[in-house]
């Protein structure tokens, strides 16, 4: 199955049902139907096939995520055009480089979009309602291929580099059956309004795409410049009787803090999807207080396959619960645990690396064998079999049922003076101090080189008894003393990347 032969399985058979609302220029929410998708994606494919584009070419959509971004990557889907989805905001540098990398045949942004400075030999386009406007026609290519398959390039996403440096990761159509495997999971139903708040170049935002669209449901995207602000994030929500919100943890700080009110009165709201990082237990728990009633999903996953395991967080969170299950795989897929030396791990407790294996596994880094060889590696279960399975670098352990818990990266595990320290247990050990909403802890070179803990705390506003020698007390008390920060900063807010996640170069930084 194509990406675009999923994303329409449903809406076609509801053509006048809303697949998109989305806020117009002039502030009104505006519903795009599935017929009208259609039809705005055909559109499409035509001017596509038209500039001279097909099976192999590459090209960058330049967008935020709206109902015209939609049709534009479904129509890519159906011409076998890889498309390379970039935010507005992204800086000329980054999408030099990531120009540089790719080499598209042609950029595309919305009528709006005021990226000027793209270098030849890259043809350069709009798209809107009215169609594709070429300005610059890009390259002809040689093109020999007739038919689209599913081990074609169905899109290519530039990682922020959370874990590592950016890298470009290849997509086949094969995702689709992680999106199968996702609906399985029965998330949402066709009278849904699924809001999605990440941005285009982050793949969250397709997996919201293919949640809504695949389930026959609507997409509500969410404005930057709405979402940044919690009176009128959560206003948006209730406007467009929002039923079911996908994001990563941090869009729900600011709300938490600031309106939550407004946040426990929102009507329609009964489902929140998080994924990309832990989501901090105190804001979790104030999130269970506000509405008891809401699911809360723990969605975990890398970019290499979209994403892996869906797993409904406890309600109530038992009071000493230490970490959130991330479950296990999703239909279709498996998670395994292997130690370093490749044996399997299985008994609970034991912490190993989780293996995914998984038909919707990434191709490969675009133009980087040796990245690709260390993430696709050999079966360990049956290494000569040619099969090969996804190294996530992520460390876990089983429960007692066999769900798993994610304890962190492989990479974020620091040597200390001969102490092996697991970041993310310090981490949980310090949200447990009464006051504390979110913290970050970093390991960072002394003047000597020596490796020292630093932690970036955020009290909660009212946490008027919050003190620091407090807090590094309480470490002393809870924690093995060479697990103890040596240095604690009180931030007001954590700072976060352009996918919302914790920016912890940024931390790093500032202490430079
Ligand atoms: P980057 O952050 O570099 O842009 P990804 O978005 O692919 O790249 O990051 C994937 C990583 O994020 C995973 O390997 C894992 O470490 C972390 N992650 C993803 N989902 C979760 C989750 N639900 N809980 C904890 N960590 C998560």
């Amino acid at each position: 199955m194509l990406l675009h032969e999923f994303m329409w399985a449903r809406g076609r058979a509801t053509p006048d049902r809303p697949a998109v609302v989305e806020l117009s220029e002039t502030g009104e929410l505006v519903s795009t139907s599935y017929g009208r998708l259609a039809e705005l994606s055909d559109t499409y494919a035509s001017a596509l096939a038209e500039a001279g584009l097909g099976i192999g070419d590459r090209v960058v959509i330049e967008s935020d995520t709206t109902a015209t971004a939609v049709a534009l990557l479904l129509a890519c889907s159906r011409q076998g055009i890889t498309f390379i989805p970039v935010s507005p905001e992204t800086p000329d540098q980054r999408l030099r480089n990531i120009t540089d990398a790719a080499r598209p045949a042609l950029h595309l942004q919305a009528p709006r979009g005021v990226r000027t400075n793209l270098a030849e030999p890259i043809g350069t386009a709009r798209f809107g309602t009215h169609g594709i406007t070429v300005e610059r026609p890009p390259l002809p290519s040689a093109r020999p291929r007739r038919e689209v398959v599913e081990t074609d390039t169905a899109y290519m996403i530039f990682t922020s580099g959370t874990t590592g440096r950016p890298k470009g990761v290849v997509m086949s159509h094969r995702v689709t059956a992680f999106y199968r495997g996702m609906l399985a999971e029965g998330m949402v139903g066709t009278d849904d309004r699924v809001a999605t708040t990440s941005p285009l170049q982050f793949d969250f935002s397709l997996l919201d795409i293919g949640l809504a669209l695949g389930s026959g449901a609507t997409l509500v995207p969410v404005p930057r410049q709405v979402l940044y602000f919690p009176r009128r994030f959560l206003g948006f929500l209730e406007a467009a009787r929002v039923t079911h919100v996908d994001g990563v943890p941090s869009i729900w700080r600011a709300p938490l803090r600031h309106e939550p009110e407004l946040l426990a009165s929102l009507s329609a709201l009964s489902g929140i999807l998080f994924c990309g990082e832990d989501f901090p237990l105190p804001e979790l728990r104030r999130m269970q207080e506000l509405r008891p009633d809401t699911r809360v999903i723990n969605c975990y996953g890398a970019t290499e396959s979209m994403a892996a395991s869906f797993e409904d967080v406890p309600n109530p969170l038992p009071e000493d619960l230490q970490r959130l299950s991330i479950g296990n795989a999703h239909r279709g897929a498996d998670m395994l645990l292997f130690d370093e030396k490749g044996a399997l791990v299985t008994e609970p407790g034991a912490v190993g690396e989780i293996h995914l294996y998984s038909p919707s596994l990434f191709t490969g880094y675009f133009d980087d064998p040796e990245a690709t060889a260390r993430a696709l590696v050999p079966d360990p279960l049956d290494p000569a079999s040619g099969r090969t399975v996804l190294r996530t670098g992520d460390l876990a352990h089983r429960g007692e049922k066999g769900e798993l818990y994610f304890v962190g990266r492989r990479d974020s595990q620091v040597q200390i003076r001969g102490n092996r320290i697991e970041i993310g247990e310090v981490e949980r050990a310090i949200e447990e101090f009464p006051g504390v909403t979110s913290v970050a802890v970093l390991a960072l070179p002394r003047a000597d080189e020596e490796l020292a803990l630093h932690a970036f705390v955020v009290p909660a506003p009212d946490a008027g008894t919050f003190s620091e020698p407090a807090l590094a007390a309480f470490c002393k008390k809870t924690l093995n003393p060479y697990m103890v920060p040596s240095r604690f900063t009180v931030l007001t807010r954590l700072p976060v990347t352009s996918n919302g996640k914790t920016d912890r170069r940024a931390l790093a930084a500032q202490t430079a």
